[in-house]
């Protein structure tokens, strides 16, 4: 299947969609990236990514050389030509090609890469009788360090976490802060459900703040369910009666199982189910 790749304006076969060996992104991760869904030939949620899109890009002092505005219109011409309406859409933005050293002056102009692909979820029994997880002890990037609401390109903390949670055969792991507080996973954020409040971090304890976990927060407010935005121990994750997980490709995803621990009764709570069926509606609307 013809696969076009947006770089700077063009669009080019996959094959031949390459930047340079000497772009600041590939030497040093210096760059930000966005994962967003297409449902339905609608993008979702596209004006809350490009922002963060561009608030991560001005946390790390880089000039996104195009307006929002033309960004959001390299998305869809990039969804178009590939043909697609349901999709997983990748975004980076690069410092651009530049000298071995971590100067970002001597860069050239940033790369804007638009990737479009079909979306690999986890398995469909896992939304239906939970995931087991683990929490790691890779902690997560202290906040005054790169800051974990930057979507940068370099993801290595996280990477060593997914490989503790590949190491003990679960698929994700849940990563405590510098303080021993939950933070969020690997690659999701993370819920509990609690005497039927539900609980989350809050952004402070460093974590993505995840555009997926926002429309939760909003879906259960709707819902008159109690939301706190807490900081949450170890010892919470285990007496929860219910757990899930948020991401842009993992939706909503049921956790029964932490560190070996049964949550709850084990199978999926009802205010994880209702908060799945709800978020289906807003998808498909
Ligand atoms: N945390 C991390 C570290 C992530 O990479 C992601 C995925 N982008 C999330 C949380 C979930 O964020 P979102 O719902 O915006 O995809």
């Amino acid at each position: 299947m013809q696969s076009l790749v947006y770089i700077n304006g063009s669009l080019v076969e996959k094959e031949h969609a390459k930047i340079s060996v000497f772009d600041h992104g590939l030497l040093y991760g210096d760059g930000v990236f966005e994962g967003i869904r297409c449902y339905n030939g609608n993008i979702f949620e596209a004006n809350a990514h490009i922002k963060r899109l561009y608030n991560s890009a001005k946390a790390i002092r880089l000039q996104i050389p195009i307006s929002e505005k033309d960004m959001l219109d390299a998305i869809r011409k990039t969804l178009d030509a590939n043909n697609l309406t349901n999709a997983y859409i990748r975004v980076i933005v690069t410092r651009g090609a530049g000298t071995l050293g971590l100067s970002p002056t001597k860069t050239s102009d940033p790369q804007i890469i638009i990737i479009t692909d079909e979306i690999e979820l986890y398995p469909p029994e896992l939304y239906e009788k939970g995931m087991e997880v683990i929490t790691c002890s890779t902690v997560r990037n202290h906040p005054n360090a790169v800051s974990p609401r930057i979507k940068s390109l370099n993801y290595l903390n996280n990477i060593l976490g997914k490989i503790e949670a590949l190491d003990a055969g679960v698929p994700e792991a849940i990563m405590l802060n510098h303080q021993g507080f939950v933070a969020e996973c690997t690659g999701d954020n993370i819920f509990i459900v609690s005497n039927n409040i539900l609980f989350t971090p809050p952004p402070e304890a460093g974590i993505l703040e995840g555009i997926t976990r926002n429309i939760v927060i909003a879906i259960a407010k709707e819902n008159n369910i109690t939301v706190r935005e807490e900081n949450l121990t170890r010892y919470s994750l285990y007496v929860a009666d219910e757990c899930f997980l948020t991401g842009t490709a993992a939706e909503i995803i049921p956790v029964t199982k932490i560190d070996g621990r049964t949550i709850g009764n084990g199978s999926v709570g009802s205010i994880t189910k209702m908060l799945i069926a709800e978020f289906h509606k807003r998808i498909s609307a």
